[in-house]
């Protein structure tokens, strides 16, 4: 006999890749990687705290108080929605309509976010709103909302509004990531910054070896880019090539999302410390510079449908790649681990709640039959009933005590499931009992979806992923049987 090669060890819920469109990961002839959060993973606390003291320094060179200001990780999570007019963050549901709100710092009462937002549909389309995106748009938010709670508090010498605010916020995040300082940082302190994940590399060694073309396609530029994949890569993989021996392509600066929707120019790096040769198209596997989705298409010689695209950026990798491209889209959203295990912990308690809500619809449907044969019986209308007014109100009186008792079970617990995850802003995939804003981006746009690429390695390059068989609201009738 064998040994046991343990071929039934199914991943972790977590780690598994999930599929909103089928994917058949045989037909995909090509596999294109972001790098930044998504081939390569940052601790998110320190990169982002590292961002969030640059553009301190330069709000600080403005005259802005920003002096005791501190990023605080647990302030904002991706999927939320800036309201720039207001300087307000906000949570929606996969419709548009707010479901959470906060003003600066401050979380607005339920009353006060019907006022403002009950007649309102938040219209990403609309420049007023800023979605965050990416982990990356954590430093951001929480410098705004806290500037937001500055401005009211009247420290600001200069008349600014709220959206004045944000521009310069923006320019200043915006700075900081392309000025050399912050990289600079990070590829001093790798250790600090890179999260290192060894089944990274050999989930891309599997799918190269399966005869599948590897591409790095990362808006990072050259310098930052050869420094952080060796950093990640290079310690496990033996090849004399290093991580570069696993992509066919490397593309740099490549300006995502012009990248997806429009021509670029094209360019060679020609030598290790990045010399660049202008050129017209891709002719051979290499390091180039810019360019653009229709390069890449033409030198690959494959359609749209047989390129995979993974990404962390629900805009710039999935959005667009899938929008004006076609190509076959995955997002990487690493908090998925954390927010996987937090549903599975309170799994007991969503079974209670779930129960006492069937009781709930049950006791409600009740009260409300009894509640019209009194009105049919009082007005001398419709068929007669063999109860008296009197018993009626007996039976409605008691139903009214359950339904109190009942809520007051129902309401910790309902509070308790909006706060998995952040108990400002609970999970990210859920608004409500509903889907989030971003949980709609994320099963219009990508295709699949994980916590991490190295997930890769469990489905391996032969998986077929099926999309579950979508649900209505509908198959939830049962409830009153
Ligand atoms: P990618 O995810 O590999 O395409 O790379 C993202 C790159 O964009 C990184 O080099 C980031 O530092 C950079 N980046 C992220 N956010 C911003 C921004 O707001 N402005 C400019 N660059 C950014
Ligand atoms: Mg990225």
């Amino acid at each position: 006999m064998m040994g046991d090669p343990n071929l039934d060890a199914f991943p972790p819920i977590e780690r598994r890749i999930f599929c909103n469109r089928t994917l058949n990961f045989r037909g995909v002839k090509a596999v294109g990687y972001d790098m930044d959060y998504t081939v390569v993973h940052y601790r998110v606390e320190p990169w982002e705290r590292r961002a969030y003291e640059q553009v301190k320094v330069k709000l600080a060179e403005l005259g802005w108080p920003v002096g005791d200001l501190h990023f605080d990780p647990e302030l904002v999570i991706r999927g939320l929605i800036i309201d720039t007019e207001r300087g307000n963050l906000i949570k929606a549901n996969r419709f548009g309509y707010v479901t959470r709100a906060s003003h600066g710092t401050v979380m607005l009462d339920f009353e006060l976010q019907r006022k403002v937002y009950g007649r309102m549909l938040v219209e990403l389309s609309d420049e007023r709103y800023v979605f965050l995106n990416t982990l990356f748009s954590l430093s951001e938010a929480c410098m705004y909302a806290q500037l937001v709670d500055r401005l009211d508090e009247g420290r600001f010498s200069a008349a600014l509004g709220y959206a004045d605010l944000y521009r310069q916020v923006r320019r200043s995040i915006d700075e900081a990531h392309m000025e050399g300082e912050l990289k600079a940082e990070i590829v001093a302190n790798p250790d600090v910054y890179v999260e290192r994940d060894p089944d990274t590399v050999l989930a891309l060694q599997d799918q190269r070896q399966s005869g599948k073309r590897l591409l790095l396609i990362t808006n990072s530029d050259w310098a930052y880019t050869s420094q952080i994949m060796r950093y990640a890569f290079d310690p496990y993989l033996e090849t004399d090539g290093g991580w570069r021996s696993l992509f066919d392509l490397v593309i740099v600066s490549a300006r995502k999302p012009d990248f997806f929707s429009q021509r670029m120019p094209l360019f060679e790096v020609a030598t290790e410390d990045g010399l660049l040769r202008p050129i017209n198209n891709l002719r051979r596997p290499g390091v180039y510079v810019g360019g653009d989705a229709t390069d890449v298409e033409q030198y690959l010689g494959v359609s749209g449908e047989e390129i995979l695209y993974v990404g962390d950026h629900i805009f710039v990798d999935v959005h667009i790649s899938k929008s004006v491209m076609r190509w076959r889209t995955a997002l990487v959203l690493r908090e998925l681990e954390d927010e996987l295990r937090a549903i599975e912990e309170f799994g007991a308690q969503q079974a209670t709640l779930a129960r006492l809500m069937d009781e709930k619809v049950r006791l409600e449907y009740r009260f409300s039959q009894a509640r019209m044969r009194l009105q049919r019986l009082q007005n001398g209308y419709g068929p007669a009933t063999t109860a008296t007014a009197g018993e009626l109100r007996e039976i409605m009186s008691e139903l009214r005590t359950r339904l109190v008792a009942l809520d007051e079970q129902i309401a910790p617990l309902a509070r308790r499931s909006t706060e998995i995850l952040n108990p400002r802003w609970g999970p990210l995939m859920r608004a409500g009992n509903d889907k989030s804003h971003l949980a709609r981006q994320v099963e219009r746009y990508a295709d699949i979806y994980t916590s991490r690429v190295s997930n890769f390695l469990y489905e391996t390059p032969f998986v077929y992923l099926r999309a579950p068989r979508g649900s209505l609201p509908h198959d939830d009738a049962r409830v009153l049987a």
